[in-house]
């Protein structure tokens, strides 16, 4: 096989993808460039994430698996921005050809798309080290995109879905233990909030994903908003596969685990009322956790009152 024909066989996979996406291609893979309409009204939110062999990913994690998540971490973001999933880039650098993996991986890839309307719309492929880089891109109605820097004093902060699940399958598996299979699924296949992303347009003051634990992102959410906040303990979610756990354990992985994909927002008080509905609409539990004070930082608070310290710095590539 030639690279010729790995794209080819990508163009030729994905050709039926576009009939059911709600913005085709005007022209996509198979010229020098993509030709994308950005509807009148529309503004286009864009968002690039490299995935590299054994720095994000183990190499004997399946294909489909490895497809999916690079895709999932890009439609992550295009949820937290509340934006609808359009088209998106596959760069794509391969050891060499194996043709059963590759089939696994553009299944993988196939199944992700399809699931979230998102068109293949052109990409690169090259010879080296295993790493996928994927560009997404979505539309949003002009001026309404969810961003980082509307937490206000008084909001509530609320995240989706259960946080610590990936990190506590990343330890099992580190330590050469079974992970149990939620959590397990929770690493290898994130499903980006997408639906829940764009429910909160108009409704959440601010949004961020969850990418590199909850404490280091919400602290992101709150430098940009100019705000503090504090976090109660007690008010997190216990998911059985955290149960076992000591609860300060257990609050490591929640608060600075990584690799969830959950999205955290702030919600105003007016709001409040309609998280059961948002929960009901988009399938996704949602907690509050915490609220939003005067100031700066994020307080850790017990119920009994006192501040518990946690690491929040959050992953770095290039920390020491
Ligand atoms: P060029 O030499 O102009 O960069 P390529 O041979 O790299 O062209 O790509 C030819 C076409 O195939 C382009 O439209 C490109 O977007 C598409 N393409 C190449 N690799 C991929 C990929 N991994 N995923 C999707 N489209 C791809
Ligand atoms: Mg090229």
């Amino acid at each position: 096989m030639s690279e010729f024909e790995l794209i080819n066989s990508l163009k030729e996979k994905f050709s039926g993808l576009s009939q059911s996406c709600e913005h085709p291609a005007v022209l996509g893979m198979g010229d020098d460039a993509a030709v994308l309409a950005v509807p009148g009204g529309k503004q286009l939110v864009v968002s690039t994430d490299t995935l590299v062999s054994e720095v994000h990913f183990f190499a004997d994690t399946a294909a489909a698996d490895i497809a999916a998540k690079s895709l999932s971490v890009s439609l992550s973001d295009l949820a937290s921005m509340g934006a609808e999933p359009a088209w998106f880039f596959l760069a794509i650098s391969l050891p060499e050809i194996d043709l059963g993996w590759w089939e696994d991986f553009c299944d993988g890839l196939l199944e992700t798309a399809r699931s979230a309307k998102i068109e293949l719309a052109g990409g690169d492929t090259t010879q080296g080290p295993l790493s996928i880089t994927i560009t997404a891109m979505g539309l949003v109605d002009e001026g309404h995109a969810l961003r980082r820097d509307g937490a206000r004093p008084g909001d509530l902060v609320v995240v989706s879905g259960n946080p610590g699940l990936a990190a506590w399958a990343l330890q099992q598996k580190l330590a050469g233990e079974t992970a149990p299979e939620q959590s397990l699924n929770a690493l290898n296949r994130p499903q980006a909030r997408l639906k829940l992303g764009r429910a909160l347009v108009g409704v959440a003051s601010a949004c961020i994903d969850v990418s590199d634990g909850l404490s280091a992102d919400l602290g992101h959410l709150l430098t940009a908003s100019g705000c503090g906040a504090e976090i109660f303990t007690g008010q997190l979610p216990i998911p059985t596969e955290l149960a076992h756990l000591d609860a300060r354990d257990r609050w490591a992985r929640q608060l600075a685990g990584g690799d969830d994909y959950e999205l955290c927002f702030t919600l105003p008080g007016m709001y409040a009322g309609q998280l059961p509905a948002l929960s009901q609409e988009t399938g996704i539990e949602l907690h509050i956790i915490g609220k939003i004070v005067a100031g700066t930082g994020l307080k850790i608070l017990q119920d009994d009152g006192q501040e518990v310290s946690m690491p929040n710095a959050g992953f770095d590539h290039f920390r020491k």
